[in-house]
């Protein structure tokens, strides 16, 4: 998506090798005009899918789906990082390693937010290791219910997210896909 691509040159900041910063316009300011160009750009690739609901993981992706959600005419759903487990079979829960914060924490959904009919569509802000991603797979599988595809905003291909996901057949499509990061270096695939 090259708008996106543009706003990833002109104002992300790489913090090393590994972490991009883009606090402008979708981790702590919100561009909600680039937020609803990425709604249409999720909705043209995934309506093919017969989504029933977008799932996404607290915080930074929830922008891009409330936009992505208006757009499909769908319910979203955000996935909670609780610090620790609920017992009461209320939830489905999974531990997830933070990559950015570099703890565990509990990725939390309530059991009346999903049933086994239901078909969902995965969006969150950026794809490294792919933790968050399949730990929401996790929750989605765990209740019976099928994963649709997963939609990223910012994928670093050179972290293995990817490949953990295609290997499993899912279908992810990102919007950005950074080949490499470095001082002043901001390269696509
Ligand atoms: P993963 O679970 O795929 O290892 O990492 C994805 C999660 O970590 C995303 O939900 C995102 O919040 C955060 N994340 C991973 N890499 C970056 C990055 O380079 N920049 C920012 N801002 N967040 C990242």
């Amino acid at each position: 998506m090259e708008l996106l691509k543009k706003r990833i040159l002109d104002e992300g900041k790489a913090l090393s090798e590994n972490v991009l910063k883009v606090d402008s316009f979708l981790n702590h300011g919100v561009d909600a005009k680039l937020m609803y160009e990425i709604g249409t750009e999720f909705k043209n690739y995934f309506e093919k899918h017969n989504v029933t609901k977008i799932f996404t993981i607290e915080s930074s992706g929830i922008a891009p789906t409330v936009m992505t959600a208006m757009q499909m005419e769908l319910p979203m759903v955000t996935l909670k990082k609780q610090s620790s487990k609920i017992l009461n079979g209320e939830v489905y829960q999974t531990t997830v390693h933070s990559f950015t914060k570099s703890l565990d924490y509990q990725l939390t959904l309530s059991k009346k937010y999903i049933s086994e009919d239901d078909n969902i569509l995965i969006i969150d802000d950026f794809l490294a290791n792919g933790e968050a991603a399949l730990g929401a797979i996790r929750l989605v599988e765990e209740a019976g219910a099928k994963v649709a595809g997963i939609g990223i905003v910012i994928e670093k291909s050179f972290q293995p997210g990817r490949k953990l996901l295609e290997d499993k057949g899912y279908d992810i499509y990102s919007l950005a896909r950074i080949k490499k990061l470095g001082k002043d270096l901001i390269e696509f695939i």
